[in-house]
């Protein structure tokens, strides 16, 4: 994993873009150091920042994806705020302009690739902000773009406007209130031979278009992806583990994840993105006495409805005991 070079950096403006979305502008203050320099690294379509967040007495890190081209030497992100959250959005929602900030400069784990014969682009909810880059930047390439944007309701809709304006009618508008059905198919088939199909958004929308790009029978290489981390199908709740092999027992609190309370406990695990996509950090499940609730986007359909094994980064039990196997794995 790459290390964060952390640099203060100040809370300039805010606006809200929805009830629940707001729009951060963030200037770089030099490094950590205080350098002269503002340390500002233009970010590519697809980055994000990582933002220190304070949780209670906690330092956390959170990432958020920056929006637009951000050409004046400001980093725009947008935050949802999150009901069911250990705190991280809460936090950046009571910051006021002129906060301290530290953050780290723009990574990229969602490239977009230039040059391909087309582009169809798919957001859910807050999955717009990394998407909304994106299709700025292949309009202003005159690429061959087409963007379907999924909304619970009009009321959820950020840079609607913005996008329509640049977009016209390669923007196409899902609102679940007004029953606007997704249908994915035909939209596959009208992308170009050997285009891209860019998505972001919850955990159901990634596995429909998922599901819809491998019954395409297009490459799989030609589908990116991005997950937020977050959510699932159950509530967030507390359980408990056991591992017989290692011979331990412990509690996974609501406010932390498997493979946190797995390090926590001493198991040597492996891991890296921390977000249900790379699939390091799966284990194999021995018994479940409560449901499983698959989080990732690493094994597929198939996969899942066997709860043989589960990424620990991100899925959970929805309660009761859960024993894992962790074969190579020490205490
Ligand atoms: C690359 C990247 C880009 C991102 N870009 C954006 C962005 O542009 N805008 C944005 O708003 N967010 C973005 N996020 C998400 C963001 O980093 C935070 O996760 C988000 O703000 C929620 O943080 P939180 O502390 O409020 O809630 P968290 O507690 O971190 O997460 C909230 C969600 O996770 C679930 N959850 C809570 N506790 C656990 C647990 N112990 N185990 C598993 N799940 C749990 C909750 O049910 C809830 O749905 C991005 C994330 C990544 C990785």
């Amino acid at each position: 994993m790459q290390l964060a070079h952390w640099r203060a950096a100040r809370l300039v403006a805010t606006r809200d873009l929805t009830h629940d979305i707001r729009l951060f502008e963030i200037a770089p203050a030099g490094d950590e150091a205080g350098a002269a320099t503002s340390g500002f690294v233009a970010p590519s379509p697809g980055s994000h920042i990582l933002i220190e967040v304070l949780i209670g007495d906690r330092v956390e890190t959170r990432s958020y994806s920056t929006v637009g081209p951000c050409g004046d030497g400001l980093y725009r992100i947008a935050v949802k705020r999150l009901k069911a959250s250990r705190g991280g959005s809460a936090y950046m929602w009571r910051l006021s302009p002129g906060a301290r900030l530290k953050i780290a400069a723009p990574r990229n784990q969602f490239d977009l690739a230039w040059h391909k014969p087309g582009y169809l682009l798919l957001a859910g909810g807050i999955g717009i902000t990394p998407i909304y880059s994106m299709a700025l930047a292949l309009a202003a390439a005159n690429a061959p773009v087409r963007l379907l944007y999924a909304v619970r309701s009009k009321a959820d809709l950020a840079f609607g406007d913005e996008l329509g304006a640049v977009l016209g009618d390669r923007l196409a508008l899902f609102v679940d209130a007004d029953g606007n059905r997704l249908d994915l198919e035909p939209e596959i088939s009208a992308l170009a031979p050997g285009g891209e199909f860019y998505v972001c958004g919850p955990l159901g929308l990634m596995e429909m278009a998922r599901q819809a790009w491998a019954g395409s029978g297009r490459p799989a290489t030609l589908m990116r992806f991005e997950t937020f981390g977050n959510g699932g199908r159950l509530a967030t709740v507390p359980f408990h583990v056991a591992i017989p092999r290692l011979g331990l027992d412990f509690d996974v609190g609501a406010d932390e994840t498997l493979l946190d309370a797995l390090e926590k406990a001493g198991v040597a695990m492996i891991s890296d993105c921390r977000k249900g996509e790379c699939g390091l950090c799966t284990l194999p499940v021995l018994a479940a006495d409560g449901p499983l609730d698959h989080r990732d986007v690493f094994f597929s359909g198939e996969e899942k409805a066997k709860n043989s094994k589960l990424c620990t980064c991100v899925s959970r039990l929805g309660g009761g005991i859960l024993t894992l196997d962790t074969c190579d794995r020490k205490a």
